[in-house]
């Protein structure tokens, strides 16, 4: 009897063992389904790519507000938007290049905490309307060749400026052919260019969705 008692013991252990690794296994699954269903859901673009190059500027002092308004620099981005910009890097890894991140999406907080900063619309979209960027739908962004450095793009990330628009052409034939690949592919990939800020684009079907404040977490 006491034989048969162990044995049972035993058995039951095995099937906890199992079921645990099985409901492990479900919720992977379920996670992976639920994220693939709803594109809309923010996610941290690291996790689905690792050939992105990034330099968070809203990190850093090193910014035009001249203040460091982001705790740490996370990319994150709705689904559809990493998707669309993982098929435009692709295209530019085919050629020698590599996107780099200036900005992601950004929560409604920091927009407001910029705004005070600098409150004036030329240079900072209005919380109360909220931008692409609020919606996780904008990307600030420039090209980097394998080796990590800069193309030229004629001015700097948030130069404030006609030289900084794709309509300015008084520019080298190298910077205006830089610029002409950058939105020729992010177009192609489902992107809209903004005419005075080179770096910055919009996913076509990013201004439907809603404003957000979701945030992320940092590894302190
Ligand atoms: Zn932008």
């Amino acid at each position: 009897m006491k034989f048969f008692l162990i044995i049972y013991s035993l058995v039951l252990f095995v099937l906890s063992i199992g079921s645990c690794m099985g409901q492990e296994l479900n919720h992977k699954t379920i996670g992976k389904k639920a994220l693939l269903q709803n594109d809309t859901a923010f996610v941290n673009i690291k996790a689905f790519s690792k050939d992105f190059v990034y330099d968070m500027k809203y990190a850093t002092n090193d910014n035009f507000l001249k203040e460091k308004v982001y705790n740490c620099g996370e990319c994150l981005l709705r689904l559809k938007t990493v998707n669309a910009i993982i098929k435009a890097n692709t295209v530019f890894i085919k050629k020698g290049y590599r996107i780099k991140f200036f900005d992601c999406y950004r929560p409604l907080d920091i927009q407001k905490k910029m705004w005070s900063i600098v409150s004036n619309p030329k240079y900072v979209a209005d919380p109360a309307k909220g931008s692409i960027h609020n919606r996780g739908g904008a990307v600030d962004i420039t090209l980097v060749d394998l080796e990590g450095n800069e193309v030229d793009m004629g001015t700097t990330f948030d130069f404030f400026g006609e030289k900084a628009s794709h309509n300015y052409m008084m520019l080298s034939k190298e910077v205006i052919e830089n610029r002409k690949l950058l939105k020729k592919i992010m177009e192609g990939a489902g992107f809209v260019s903004f005419d005075s800020e080179w770096w910055h684009y919009n996913l076509k079907t990013a201004l439907k969705d809603k404003v957000s404040n979701t945030k992320w977490d940092c590894v302190e």
